[in-house]
């Protein structure tokens, strides 16, 4: 049971976890955020999750008003003071109390813990299908709280009886709602746009496995290629590797998730298993 978040650096009961709402992440949706995954006390790629948390603070003309080391600590505090094995852990960097409803202001820190997601074994056997729609996120390699246009859109997503969304801009595919996306072609080459998607952990972490295992391509990725691409699958920190059987109405490999894919599938399994032993 979840019992305590954080707020600017203090736990606190989570029913009392509480900010002002002249905070511009209210009045504009202006924040960013980073999500961790914990396991036995050990934020999974660590390193890499702050490198990006700082950056899109960065990105926003924010201030993180803590250290590295301290965001770590933390971190970790928070998911001690509620005893939990394993679980995730939401920092979000608001846009700060702001005195012209306009600019930003001192930010607060929060840190929401909830427990891992969990997806049903079928979506790993049998895969999952995307709906294409043509949109790109207002700032591609920030990862920012605004989710306006797939919360937005959620229940056409539902109608078409997918899972998620596959953006697109007419030409290029671009990536998921909260995932990046991949494909391996019929040469069996890894490939993943470098175009308007944000730079996931998870894709980071699968292309440097695979750079050992297949041709890998990280550049502009076309909607045709996709729709010819022999398999595909989308990644993010609570997805881990997920195959990707169908595009609205276009089956990826006839619906069977391919060998290449199950193989990433493991090799992630394995890379974060030895991560967490590691560090
Ligand atoms: C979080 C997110 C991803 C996946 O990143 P991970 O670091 O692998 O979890 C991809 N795209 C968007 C838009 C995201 O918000």
């Amino acid at each position: 049971m979840i019992k305590y978040y954080s707020i600017n650096g203090e736990i606190v009961p989570k029913e009392k976890a509480m900010i002002g709402i002249d905070d511009l992440i209210v009045t504009r949706g202006y924040g960013v955020f980073d999500y961790f995954r914990v396991f036995n006390g050990k934020p999974a790629f660590i390193e890499d999750h702050l490198d990006r948390f700082q950056n899109s603070a960065k990105e926003l003309g924010l201030e993180i008003p803590y250290s590295r080391a301290e965001l770590t600590t933390k971190i970790k505090e928070v998911v001690a003071a509620n005893e939990m094995d394993k679980c995730g852990v939401k920092v979000i960097l608001t846009g700060g109390y702001s005195t012209t409803g306009f600019s930003p202001g001192t930010p607060n820190i929060l840190m929401m813990v909830s427990e891992l997601a969990t997806y049903p074994d079928s979506y790993y056997t049998n895969g999952i299908k995307l709906m294409a729609y043509q949109y790109t996120r207002e700032t591609p390699y920030t990862k920012t709280t605004n989710y306006l246009v797939p919360i937005q859109i959620a229940n056409e997503i539902k109608e078409a009886e997918a899972m998620d969304v596959l953006y697109h801009d007419g030409t290029y595919i671009s990536e998921s709602a909260r995932s990046n996306f991949f494909i391996f072609d019929h040469n069996n080459t890894l490939i993943t746009p470098d175009r308007d998607a944000l730079k996931g952990i998870t894709r980071k972490q699968v292309l440097a496995i695979a750079k050992d295992h297949f041709n890998v391509e990280v550049r502009p990725l076309t909607v045709k290629e996709t729709m010819a691409a022999k398999e595909a699958f989308m990644t993010s920190s609570s997805k881990a590797v997920l195959p990707v059987r169908q595009v609205d109405f276009w089956r990826i490999n006839k619906g069977v998730i391919g060998e290449n894919t199950k193989k990433l599938m493991r090799l992630f399994e394995e890379h974060l298993e030895q991560y967490l032993a590691n560090h």
